[in-house]
This record gives structure tokens, C-alpha cells and sequence, in this order.
């Protein structure tokens, strides 16, 4: 494997050494890596066979694919080891949203519950590597737990920015008991992201956000190992919440390198779910990609409330070389879906449940057809949220005395 990896702008095809520290090209334009993997066929052989594998970083859904990630050592890869999420088929959810072929990558089983670990494996590996010690993100709280946690295991600090009263009591307990120093900045999502952006160009901090590209490289396994649950015969459809449009980014490179390296025959399409009131990707994708105009966001969602997504332009081009496209819903959609999902024993936070109402929608407007098959991704655990479902699906746990006649009289009204 002598394949070398290097920094690519998005904009200008620009090149740059892998480890250089830098954040965007000279012309502003977002970086990728850029590997040559043509006549890399066999890895997805290699990929199979480490599913037998007992040691850590074969057992990592992200590790697995490392040959098609970027070059490091088994020594520094900090792991825990996260992915190998489940796939499950719930023909009681496909038959809520109308469509029988649908299943889901419930990537809320990633080590600190959401699929921001899978990218956070990569970047904190990629920070161990280049010298850091300081690391910082913006977030509604996912991404923070997720690099508290895999700071902690690297034994780095963490700096995490989360707008102050919008993040969800777990996610913020979670990110402090994993011991990150922790700012509620007085603005939303966008304002602390600029922030985190000023700090890591003025050297105080290495960012982990997802513009930073080694995020994006983690996220693509998302693609590739749900690909693998299925034996590598790509569905028609694959849907995800946008928020920062990392994923949706990832998904795309994924999907792209799996095609031309020829583990997949055909490209599944790339559905992007946004809520209503935090939707710029969906407006811009209604004009053709124009332009993007920020927004001062809002919804229940909370993880995917985000006005001005800085993944934009690599975005874009997922949803354009997937044959994509970009849909939006309500949060009384995104509730009712939840609501169903959790239902079915799955769970999910608000954010990941849009999916599910994004697919009845596009159902109902014929868009997706019956014989298509469905992937939806699941991004956040149900417990990242719970007041989310305390307030919204008018659940009781009823009080009753301490006593067997109480009980059974309680239960005649209940069952
Ligand atoms: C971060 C996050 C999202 C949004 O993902 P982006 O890559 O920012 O678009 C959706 N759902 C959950 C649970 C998240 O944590
Ligand atoms: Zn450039």
C-alpha cells in the first residue's frame, strides 16, 4: 500500500503536504484528503476479513478501513474502539412512513452516543500526531461529549463553545464529567463556531470541528459500514439529518471513493433532512446552490440547529454527485417520528428522527418508490435528549401505593 494522502482544496485542486497544520486553502476554499486509491479493489477483501479480527483497530468501524482513511500508526490511533453500530430493519416503521423496504444505521451505539465519534477517533488521532495539545469545537453538544471523551483518552485538554441555553442536560453532563472546560457563549451555535474559527487561526487551539478534514475521513465509514451490513449491494436511498453538513460531506466522499475504487456498482442518492426553522441548505438547494444565506436558526432539534453551515461547499457537491437531494420538515414531523421510533425500541434523539419524516414525506410526493430501498441514519441516542420526550410525547409513570390492591385496581386502568 504506498498510496500517499495529501490536503486538497475543494475550490481550486490545490495540494498540500498531509501534515502541514492548516485549516483552508490559501484561496479560502474548504480541504479534503485526496488519496489516490485507483487499482484498491482488494482492500474491501481486507475489509472482510477483519471482521474476524480480534485486535483493537480491526474491530473499530472506523480503524477497519484505515488504508482507505489516512496513514497512521496502531500506536497512535486513539480508539475505544467505536462504529460497529447496529442495522436494523423495522417494518413497523416502514409501514408509519408508507414504505416497506427501509431499515437503519442506529449510529447512537457509537462509545458517547452519537455518530460525532466516528469522526472525533480520526481528528484527535490526526491532533496526537500533529503535536496538539489544546483541542476545541463549537457544538450543540454532541460534538463536545464526543471530544471531551477521546480527549480524556489521549490524555489532551479540551475547550469546548456551546450556546449557553440550548444544549441538553445530558449532553452537557456528559461533556463535563468527561472533563472538558466547557464556555456557554451568549449566542447561538454560529456565533460560538466563529469564535472557535478566530482562536484556531490565531494558534490558540486546534480545532476539531468538522470543518476540520480528518473529521470528514472518520464519518465516510459511516457509508462504508453500513455498506458492509449489507453485504456491499448499495441501497437506492440513503437519508441524514443536516446540520454543519459534515456528514453530509462525508457521506458523499464515502460514497464517491467506494464507486470509483468498485466495491459498490451503483451510487445510492444522498437525502438530506433539514427542520424547518434551521433549513439554509435546503433554501439554497431550491435555487440551484446559488447561494447560501445564514440564517438565525431554530428548532427542537437542537443538534442540527445551525444557521450557517460551514461545510456549505463540500455539501454541495455530495448532494450533487449522488443525484441527491435536499428536503425539509416540520418540528411536529420530526416529534411524531421520534415518537415512533422510540416506540419501536430503537430510539433516537430529536435531530436523527427527521430522517424517518423526511421519508414519509417523499414518499407521499412519489419521489420514492415503492421498490426502493432505504437507509436512514440514526445519528443520536435516545437518553442525549430526554427532555425532548418528557415534553413532547405526554408520558406518566404513575404513582401508586405500596400495596397489592392498589396496584391491580391502578393496572385495570392502565393496561
Ligand atoms: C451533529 C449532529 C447532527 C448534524 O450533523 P452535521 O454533520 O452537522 O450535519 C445530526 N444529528 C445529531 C444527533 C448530531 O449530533
Ligand atoms: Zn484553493
Amino acid at each position: 500500500m504506498t498510496a500517499t494522502t495529501q490536503l486538497q482544496c475543494v475550490s481550486c485542486s490545490r495540494q498540500y503536504p498531509l501534515w502541514e497544520l492548516r485549516y483552508a486553502c490559501d484561496c479560502e476554499g474548504l480541504l479534503e484528503l485526496h488519496t489516490d486509491l485507483s487499482g484498491q479493489h482488494s482492500l474491501k477483501e481486507l475489509f472482510e476479513k477483519r471482521l474476524l479480527s480480534r485486535k483493537l483497530l480491526d474491530r473499530s468501524g472506523v480503524w477497519r478501513f484505515r488504508e482507505a482513511l489516512f496513514p497512521v500508526s496502531a500506536e497512535d490511533c486513539v480508539s475505544m474502539p467505536e462504529g460497529q453500530t447496529g442495522y436494523y430493519e423495522v417494518p413497523q416503521l416502514g409501514q408509519w412512513a408508507g414504505h416497506e423496504r427501509l431499515a437503519f444505521k442506529h449510529e447512537g451505539e457509537n462509545p458517547s452516543g452519537s455518530f460525532k465519534d466516528r469522526g472525533m477517533t480520526s481528528a484527535v488521532t490526526a491532533a496526537k500526531k500533529l503535536g496538539m495539545k489544546l483541542l476545541a469545537c463549537a457544538s450543540t453538544g454532541n460534538t463536545s461529549s464526543s471530544l471531551a471523551a477521546y480527549a480524556a483518552r489521549a490524555g489532551l485538554r479540551s475547550l469546548v463553545f456551546l450556546p449557553a441555553g440550548k444544549v441538553s442536560l445530558g449532553k452537557m453532563a456528559q461533556t463535563l464529567g468527561y472533563g472538558a472546560v466547557a464556555m456557554a457563549v451568549r449566542g447561538d451555535f454560529d456565533d460560538a463556531m466563529r469564535i472557535v474559527r478566530e482562536l484556531a487561526l490565531a494558534g490558540k487551539v486546534y480545532m476539531v470541528n468538522s470543518l476540520n478534514p480528518f473529521r470528514i475521513e472518520g464519518q465516510k465509514t459511516i457509508i462504508w459500514e453500513l455498506l458492509q451490513d449489507r453485504n456491499w449491494q448499495a441501497p437506492a436511498w440513503i437519508l441524514v439529518p443536516g446540520g454543519n453538513l459534515g456528514n453530509t460531506s462525508a457521506f458523499g466522499k464515502a460514497i464517491e471513493e467506494a464507486y470509483t475504487m468498485g466495491w459498490i456498482a451503483k451510487k445510492p442518492r444522498l437525502v438530506t433532512i433539514q427542520a424547518k426553522g434551521a433549513s439554509p441548505f435546503y433554501e439554497s438547494y431550491q435555487k440551484d446552490f446559488a447561494s447560501l444565506e445564514p440564517m438565525a436558526a431554530e428548532t427542537i432539534a437542537t443538534a442540527i440547529r445551525i444557521g450557517n453551515p460551514v461545510n456549505f461547499p463540500r455539501a454541495v457537491k455530495a448532494i450533487q454527485h449522488t443525484n441527491g437531494l435536499v428536503s425539509v420538515v416540520t418540528d411536529e414531523e420530526i416529534m411524531a417520528a421520534k415518537a415512533a421510533i422510540d416506540r419501536s425500541g430503537l430510539g433516537c434523539e430529536p435531530a436523527s428522527a427527521a430522517t424517518l419524516a423526511g421519508l414519509k414525506q417523499l414518499v407521499q410526493a412519489g419521489t420514492i418508490r415503492e421498490s426502493e430501498e432505504v437507509v436512514a441514519i440514526l445519528t443520536g441516542h435516545i437518553l442525549k435528549d430526554t427532555d425532548a420526550i418528557m415534553k413532547c410525547q405526554d408520558l406518566v409513570c404513575h404513582e401508586v401505593d405500596a400495596e397489592r390492591g392498589a396496584i391491580e385496581r391502578a393496572l385495570d386502568r392502565f393496561l
